[in-house]
């Protein structure tokens, strides 16, 4: 059966959920829904969520509570909530919002053709979360949002569990998908013009390991390194207990992989890491930060951290501060600990007051932006190859913006459609966030 009806997709959270709303778009418009940014004209809403943080968890069981206007109005819309707070809440989001129609857990995105077309024909409200199940994208449909850069995921689910985090509980064990079908997938993007493939996993240094031949997560970028047409190969996330100097050598050698790792530090404090279940000490990560500069040339190193974890002293803070005035980061994304549920964290007593973790999340971010901002001051006057991916956000007329290979935005002009190129640039001024620069080439 054909649907000839509009869809209206809103994705929270990672790069992992952008690409599965690009799968769930693309099965839905294989049933015929096209999709639609006004949700008041949708007859399927999809809400496709997150609950790492408690915060963004609220603002969706709000915006749920909003759409349940829009569905008084209009009785035969669907509305699906899927994704990690799916998985998390399960029938709780019935409770709260009895009007829900389907509850799909992350895992169930490859059978959401059969999903909607089950619903449409009984209207039945379901919850589909069964995150045990294999994971398969093999033949999924797919609607990309990019023509130029494509998010592949090469392994779902992750068997870590720190102590603060929700993700092994949403996303189920971790799995690694065949290198063949992996790889199968990026020689058709590279037909298809596509110029740069992100590789996602939760911890994409233990790729592999479940497979029945199993292959290592360097010896997966040298194959991807010999894939013709694919110009750049970027990777997230590293966990920094399994980096290994086989990847650093593997990235120095490999001429596609680009220069720039990210890795999580999550803390400064070896105190704090252990209470994390982190398995790595300050000392062990400094120590990679060390390899890696030892060993590639102007690589970038960008990192997660997390202020106001259960127990976090002053000095345990200082410490975090002193770790990132010595290691200098290209760039940090800083989080408030949040307590989760299932997360034994939350569990821990002395927990930190929420005044006492703005004042740190603002003093690190400051930091931060300085060391951000001497980096890239530096980096004037020269000369980067820039992967063009978008026109001005701005709609300034000639103006583009890609990224360089160490992932720094550049923003330039040029008179000519640049989409999809490679192009060198040279820095003419900058900014913590941004480089601006003139195309030389
Ligand atoms: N797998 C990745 C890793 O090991 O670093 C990260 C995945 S997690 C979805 C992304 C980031 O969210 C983490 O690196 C962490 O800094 C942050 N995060 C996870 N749980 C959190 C919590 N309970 N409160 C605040 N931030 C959290
Ligand atoms: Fe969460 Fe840790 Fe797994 Fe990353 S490695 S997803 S932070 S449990």
């Amino acid at each position: 059966m054909i649907y000839k009806q509009k869809l209206y997709v809103k994705t929270f959270g990672c790069q992992m959920n952008v690409n599965d709303s690009e799968y769930m778009i693309g099965q839905l418009e294989q049933l015929g829904y096209s999709q639609s940014s006004d949700i008041f004209k949708a007859d399927l809403v999809l809400l496709n969520t997150c609950c790492v943080r408690a915060k963004v968890e609220q603002k969706i069981y709000s915006l749920i509570g909003k759409i349940k206007e829009i569905k008084e109005n209009k009785p035969d819309l669907i509305l699906g909530i899927c994704g990690c707070m799916a998985q998390k809440e399960k029938e709780n989001i019935f409770k709260r919002a009895p009007y829900v129609d389907l509850i799909i857990g992350p895992s169930q995105v490859n059978n959401l053709k059969e999903i909607i077309s089950r619903i449409n024909s009984n209207k039945k409200q379901s919850i589909f979360c069964n995150n045990t199940t294999c994971f398969n994208l093999k033949d999924v449909p797919i609607k990309r949002e990019s023509k130029i850069s494509a998010w592949i995921q090469i392994m779902r689910g992750c068997n870590n569990y720190c102590s603060y985090c929700v993700v092994p509980y949403t996303r189920g064990p971790e799995q690694s998908r065949g290198a063949s079908e992996i790889l199968s997938e990026i020689n058709d993007l590279a037909k298809n013009n596509y110029k740069e493939i992100f590789l996602l996993g939760q911890n994409v240094n233990s790729y592999g390991n479940n497979l029945s031949q199993p292959v290592a997560f360097s010896k997966l970028l040298e194959l991807i390194n010999n894939v013709n047409g694919i110009e750049r190969i970027r990777f997230t996330t590293s966990h920094p207990k399994d980096f290994s100097f086989d990847l650093i050598e593997t990235i120095k050698e490999c001429n596609k992989i680009c220069n720039h790792i990210h890795l999580p530090i999550q803390s400064g404090s070896s105190k704090i890491l252990k209470m994390m279940n982190r398995k790595y000490d300050i000392d062990y990560y400094k120590n990679i930060i060390k390899k890696i500069r030892n060993n590639i040339d102007n690589i970038a190193i960008t990192t997660d951290v997390m202020v106001g974890f259960p127990g976090e002293t002053e000095d345990d803070f200082l410490d975090t501060l002193r770790a990132f005035k010595e290691i200098e980061f290209d760039e940090a994304y800083t989080f408030i600990y949040s307590n989760r549920d299932n997360a034994i964290a939350s569990l821990l007593p002395e927990q930190v007051p929420l005044e006492i973790k703005k004042e740190r999340l603002w003093k690190l971010i400051d930091l931060q932006k300085e060391i951000s901002a001497k980096i890239n001051k530096k980096l004037e006057g020269k000369i980067f190859e820039v992967l063009v991916d978008r026109k001005s956000k701005k709609h300034i007329e000639n103006q583009f913006s890609g990224r360089t290979g160490t992932n720094k935005t550049m923003v330039f002009t040029s008179k000519q459609d640049l989409l999809g190129k490679l192009v060198k640039v040279k820095i003419i001024k900058s900014s913590a966030w941004t480089l601006y620069g003139e195309l030389i080439e």
